[in-house]
């Protein structure tokens, strides 16, 4: 989507600090750290989100989920534990609409969220 900041930095034309790139997915330093740890994992092609998912773009979604592991052993968290959030619509506080999951850790997470 032309007017998408994630879709931006997927394709270049906003610099962000890679975290991991392949064909299928980018993962990157968010800009507003919430913890030590902070990462978003998008989907190179345009979701609004994870309820806008369909048959074929939800392999998107296996995919990441197979690589978080091996992120959070990289960015040092794999034992310590971390947080994988998505941020759904207003009231779920998401704030770019491009499909991205939040990896965040690096200290005690609390719960429930504010
Ligand atoms: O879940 P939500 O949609 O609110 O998350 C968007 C995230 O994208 C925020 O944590 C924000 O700091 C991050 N962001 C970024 N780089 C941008 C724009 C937003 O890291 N250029």
């Amino acid at each position: 989507m032309s007017d998408c900041i994630f879709c931006k930095i997927v394709n270049g034309e906003i610099p962000s600090k890679k975290a991991y790139e392949d064909d299928k997915i980018l993962a990157f330093y968010d800009l507003n750290p919430v913890a030590p740890v902070h990462i978003l994992i998008v989907p190179k092609i345009h979701i609004n989100s994870i309820v806008d998912l369909d048959s074929k773009s939800i392999e998107y979604v296996t995919y990441i989920m197979t690589k978080i592991k091996d992120l959070a052993k990289e960015l040092g968290v794999d034992e310590s534990g971390f947080r994988l959030v998505t941020n759904v619509g207003d009231d779920g506080g998401q704030t770019v609409e491009h499909l991205h999951f939040h990896l965040v850790g690096g200290r005690p997470l609390e719960w429930p969220p504010g």
